[in-house]
């Protein structure tokens, strides 16, 4: 017998039909907001990540899944959507359609690292970027689409939004130098990563989840506190077009981005339902990144959420059933077998669900089969019945049980399906 690689999974039975509604509610939610889908490579150059995201970033530094491919080119499974999409968005030349350009994407991303409840070495997300607006109001309405993905999908209240702003290269030295000095006189409680990371980058230490270094980021200096006059007035701006929006949301001085390319807005949609793993998607101001991936001077906002993590949250909801079919049809071999294919796939070409025994076996067990899918109707076409030309319908939620004509049984279903 042969396991799946650790950090992977299968998803099926009642997850898999929360997935489903996910994607369903997403794709109709990103649509309603113009956005395009974008189906992106799995598997792209090494360098498109390590430039993209940051070489001293937990991702880059050790969590990519990359391999030298048989030519020598060094490759990665894609550990997230935005360095991929601004590197299409380059190659494509798609900077030169003139206005904002919005894409969506949905699928898996590959990231190495410890798997647990809800972390795993394969997950999926779905993300958005907006390419070519650099004002407040499209920060806002990012923000907004976040929260109403979790309106959409009845779990606004498992979450929270937090949002802050962390500066441009404008501002953004001066509040490194002081994160320095603060680290440095705190040197002793930094973890071996945080240390390597002081010089470089030492926002990143903000993102640690180390518990020593989480307990003095608590008192190190906020950004919020030396941004300059434009990125005053940008986050002002988000903040207040956010208020006409009626978005619920803190500001949270000490959320960070774990990716080095962000500026100035940053924001975390957030939950306690899900024990440790507490971010349910995350986003930011992207400015540089475009010019940075070979491209011109674009501004650029996006956010990525986590499937595997929203979908635990839809669950808590109890709202999908494991099964559910419209009709089940019994039927009987040399009898109505032919009657009962015909039948069913009339009534599917009219958007009903329906499935039989196709092994034709005793009614009782053709009724067993009909209870596990939880069949709303069950269409009973047996040798009486059909000997009239008629088939007994059952419906088995009512208890109720109807002789009505083949030809007119999926009038007769359509027109109680529409009616429920
Ligand atoms: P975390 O703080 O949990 O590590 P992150 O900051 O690394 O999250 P992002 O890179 O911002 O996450 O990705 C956006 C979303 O993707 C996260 O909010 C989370 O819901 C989901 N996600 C990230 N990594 C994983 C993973 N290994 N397994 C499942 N979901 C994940
Ligand atoms: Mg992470």
């Amino acid at each position: 017998m042969y396991q799946k690689v650790k950090g992977f999974r299968d998803i099926y039975g009642l997850e898999a039909r929360y997935w489903n509604k996910v994607e369903k509610v997403f794709r109709q939610t990103f649509r309603t907001f113009n956005f395009e889908e974008f189906y992106l490579p799995i598997l792209e150059k090494s360098e498109v990540f390590n430039r993209g995201i940051g070489s001293t970033t937990d991702i880059v530094e050790k969590e990519m899944f990359a391999f030298e491919d048989r030519d020598g080119t060094q490759v990665a499974l894609r550990p997230e959507g935005t360095a991929s999409l601004v590197r299409a968005y380059v190659e494509n030349k798609l900077f030169s359609t003139p206005g904002i350009s919005k894409y969506y994407y949905v699928g898996p991303m590959f990231r190495r690292e410890r798997p647990q409840k809800g972390r795993f070495r394969q997950f999926t997300q779905a993300g958005i970027e907006v390419f070519g607006s650099g004002g407040p109001s499209i920060d806002a309405d990012v923000i907004y689409l976040l929260y109403k993905l979790a309106e959409n999908l009845g779990i606004q209240n498992f979450v929270s939004m937090e949002i802050n702003s962390i500066g441009c290269p404008a501002c953004r030295p001066a509040y490194n130098e002081k994160l320095i000095e603060y680290f440095k006189s705190n040197i002793e409680h930094l973890c071996g990563d945080c240390l390597r990371r002081l010089d470089k980058n030492p926002m990143r230490i903000m993102d640690c989840k180390n518990e020593s270094c989480k307990k003095i980021t608590a008192d190190a200096p906020k950004a919020v506190d030396y941004l300059c006059g434009e990125c005053r007035d940008h986050f002002d701006g988000v903040k207040s077009y956010l208020d006409a929006l009626q978005v619920p949301y803190k500001v949270n001085p000490m959320m960070v981005r774990g990716l080095d390319y962000y500026v100035r807005t940053a924001f975390e949609m957030i939950t306690d339902r899900l024990g440790s793993q507490s971010a349910v998607g995350a986003g930011g101001r992207y400015d540089g990144l475009i010019q940075l991936l070979g491209g011109p001077d674009t501004a650029g906002i996006g956010f990525a959420v986590g499937i595997d993590r929203l979908v635990s949250l839809c669950m808590l909801n109890e709202t999908e059933k494991e099964n559910d079919l419209d009709v089940f049809i019994i039927s009987f071999r040399d009898i109505s077998d032919k009657i009962a294919l015909k039948l069913a796939n009339e009534m599917r070409s009219q958007g009903v669900s329906v499935d039989m025994d196709y092994d034709f076996r005793k009614m009782k067990k053709q009724f067993s089969l009909a209870d596990r899918y939880g069949s709303l109707f069950t269409v009973v076409l047996g040798e009486d019945e059909t000997a009239k030309g008629t088939a007994a319908v059952k419906d088995m939620q009512a208890g109720t049980q109807e002789e009505i004509e083949i030809a007119k049984v999926t009038e007769y279903i359509t027109d109680k399906l529409r009616r429920n």
